[in-house]
C-alpha cells in the first residue's frame, strides 16, 4: 500500500472549473478503491461544496503566516481531503483563479505559492499529522512549486507532476520570487526562471521525479514547438521520465443504462431505444422531431482550442445537408454571437444553448447520433469518451487524447471490430467537412452504423484502468 498526497487546485464535486476537477475527483477515489492510502490537499475556497463533516486538524506556520489545515472527505469515497484554510487568500466569492467579474486574482502567485508550501509541510510530515506520503502527486501549475521545494529537502517523497493542459503555466513577474520567499537555489534558467518570469509549471517539469500528461499522444506533442509553448526543449531533455496515461471517466455518472437525466435508458443491446432520447433533444431544442435525420452535436467551452472556428466555417455548408445540429456551450463572445446568428438563420436545422448545463449535457450525449470534437489540441478530452459510452459516434481531430481514444472507421477497423468514430488529420474546415460527409454516408448504412455504436459502447474507459497505470508508475518510482 502506498501513501499518496494528491495536490490539486480543484476536485469534483467539491469545486470544478474544468476537466482538471473531473480527474482530481475521480483518480484519488479510484486509487483508494485499489486500497491505497490517499489524501487530497486543496485550498479552502469559499465556493467549495462540502457535504461531509469538517474538522480542524492543525495549524502550520510558514512565512510568518498561520495557516489552518482542516479535514473532510471527498463525497462517496474513503478519500481524506485536507483543506488549506487561509481566509485572507481564499475566503472570497469567485472561482479558484478568477474573481466574480472573471478577472484573475491579483495575488494568484501568493495564493498558490502558500498552498504549495503547506503541501510541502504535509509531505515532509511537519504538520503534525503523523503521516508521511511515499508519493506526492501534483497537478498543473498551481502545484508546480511543490516538486521544486521538495527537491531541497532531505529525503523527500517521490514526486509525480501531471500536466493537464500546457497552455496554462502560472507565469508571474519576477518580483514574485521575493514576495514568495523562493529559495535562491531555485531561481535560474534551469530552474524556475522562464524568460525573466517566475514559472510555476517549471517547478513540476524540472524537479518532479516523473512527469505525466493525460494521454500518450499529448506527451509526444508537447515536445514539439507547436504544442510546447517554449518548454519543448526542457520536456525533450526529460523524455525518459515523461509519459502519458489516459484519463478515465466516471462510468457510473455517465452510464446510459442508469442515467437519471435522460428520457429513456438503454444499452448496446437495446440501441433502438436511443431514438426516444433523440426526440427528447429535438423537442428541448425546438427542432423538428424526426428520427431519420442524423443529429450532430457539440458540448464544450467555445474557445479556439476546441476548434470552434473550424465549426463556424463549416456550418453554412452543413446547413445545406440533410442533418440537424445542436450545441451547448459558453465561452468566447465572438463565437457565441456567430453561432447564434447561424441558429437564427436556420431554425429548422440548428439550435444552440449558451451556458453550462450538466443535465442537458447528458440529454445530448444520449440523444445525438454524432458528436463533434474538432480540437486544435486536446490533452485528453472527456466528451469523446462520454459519447462512445452513449453510442454517439464522435468525429475528432487526430490530436492528443482524441487520437488515443477514438478509432477511425475504415474497412479494416470495421473487420476487427475497433471502429468507433471518425478521425481527421488537418486542422481545417475542409477536413472537418470531409469527415462529416463520411459520417453521413456511414449513417445511411444502418448495420455498419450500429456496429460502430456497439464497438464504441464496449470500450473500457474506467478509472480503474487508469488508476492501475498510475499505481504501477508509483511502484516504479
Ligand atoms: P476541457 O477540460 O478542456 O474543457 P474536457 O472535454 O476534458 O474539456 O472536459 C470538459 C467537461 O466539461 C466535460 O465534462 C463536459 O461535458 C463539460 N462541459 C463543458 N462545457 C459544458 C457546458 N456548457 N454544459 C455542460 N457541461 C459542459
Amino acid at each position: 500500500m502506498k501513501k499518496i498526497l494528491f495536490v490539486t487546485s480543484e476536485a469534483h464535486p467539491l469545486i470544478k472549473t474544468g476537466g482538471l476537477a473531473d480527474v482530481c475527483g475521480s483518480l484519488p477515489k479510484a486509487l483508494s478503491e485499489l486500497s491505497q492510502d490517499i489524501k487530497l490537499i486543496l485550498p479552502r475556497y469559499q465556493a467549495l461544496k462540502i457535504t461531509e463533516d469538517i474538522r480542524f486538524l492543525c495549524s502550520v506556520r510558514v512565512d510568518n503566516r498561520n495557516v489552518n489545515i482542516l479535514e473532510t472527505r471527498l463525497p462517496d469515497s474513503q478519500v481524506t481531503v485536507l483543506l488549506v484554510d487561509y481566509p485572507t487568500y481564499f475566503n472570497f466569492p469567485g472561482n479558484p483563479y478568477v474573481d466574480e467579474l472573471g478577472e484573475p486574482w491579483l495575488n494568484n502567485a501568493e495564493r498558490f505559492g502558500l498552498f504549495c508550501k503547506i503541501a510541502v509541510e504535509v509531505a515532509m510530515d511537519r504538520a503534525h499529522l503523523n503521516w508521511q506520503p511515499d508519493i506526492v502527486h501534483c497537478n498543473d501549475w498551481q502545484s508546480g512549486l511543490v516538486p521544486a521545494l521538495l527537491s531541497l529537502e532531505y529525503e523527500p517523497p517521490k514526486t509525480v507532476f501531471t500536466i493537464h493542459n500546457m497552455a496554462y503555466q502560472g507565469l508571474f513577474p519576477k518580483t514574485a520570487v521575493y514576495d514568495l520567499n523562493i529559495p535562491g537555489r531555485l531561481w535560474h534558467i534551469a530552474g524556475l526562471e522562464f524568460y525573466d518570469m517566475l514559472s510555476f509549471i517549471k517547478g513540476g517539469l524540472v524537479y518532479a521525479d516523473f512527469i505525466t500528461t493525460v494521454s500518450p499522444s499529448y506527451a509526444l506533442e508537447i515536445q514539439t514547438t507547436e504544442f510546447g509553448y517554449g518548454l519543448e526543449g526542457l520536456l525533450a531533455t526529460r523524455n525518459a521520465s515523461l509519459g502519458g496515461i489516459i484519463n478515465g471517466i466516471d462510468t457510473e455518472y455517465w452510464n446510459p443504462e442508469t442515467d437519471t437525466y435522460i428520457a429513456q435508458t438503454y444499452s448496446a443491446a437495446t440501441l433502438n431505444k436511443k431514438r426516444l432520447n433523440k426526440a427528447d433533444v429535438q423537442l428541448k431544442f425546438g427542432l423538428p422531431v424526426n428520427d431519420k435525420v442524423p443529429l450532430f452535436s457539440l458540448i464544450g467551452r467555445l474557445v479556439e482550442q476546441k476548434g470552434i472556428d473550424l465549426l463556424v466555417e463549416c456550418l453554412p455548408e452543413m446547413m445545406t445537408m440533410n442533418l440537424q445540429f445542436v450545441l451547448l456551450g459558453s465561452g468566447d463572445k465572438v463565437f457565441e454571437k456567430q453561432l447564434q446568428v447561424l441558429a437564427d438563420l436556420y431554425p429548422e436545422k440548428m439550435a444552440i444553448r449558451l451556458g453550462y448545463d450538466e443535465a442537458l449535457a447528458h440529454v445530448i450525449e444520449a440523444g445525438a447520433d454524432v458528436f463533434l470534437m474538432p480540437s486544435k489540441f486536446e490533452p485528453c478530452g472527456l466528451n469523446q469518451m462520454y459519447s462512445q459510452r452513449y453510442g454517439t459516434i464522435p468525429i475528432v481531430r487526430k490530436t492528443g487524447g482524441l487520437a488515443d481514444t477514438v478509432t477511425d472507421t475504415l474497412p479494416e477497423t470495421l473487420v476487427i471490430g475497433s471502429a468507433s468514430g471518425l478521425v481527421f488529420n488537418e486542422a481545417s474546415a475542409g477536413a472537418l467537412l470531409e469527415a462529416i460527409k463520411r459520417a453521413l454516408i456511414l449513417y445511411s448504412v444502418p448495420n455498419i452504423w450500429k456496429k460502430m455504436q456497439v464497438n464504441a459502447m464496449s470500450q473500457d474507459f474506467s478509472w480503474q484502468r487508469s488508476a492501475e497505470q498510475y499505481l504501477a508508475l508509483y511502484e516504479n518510482l
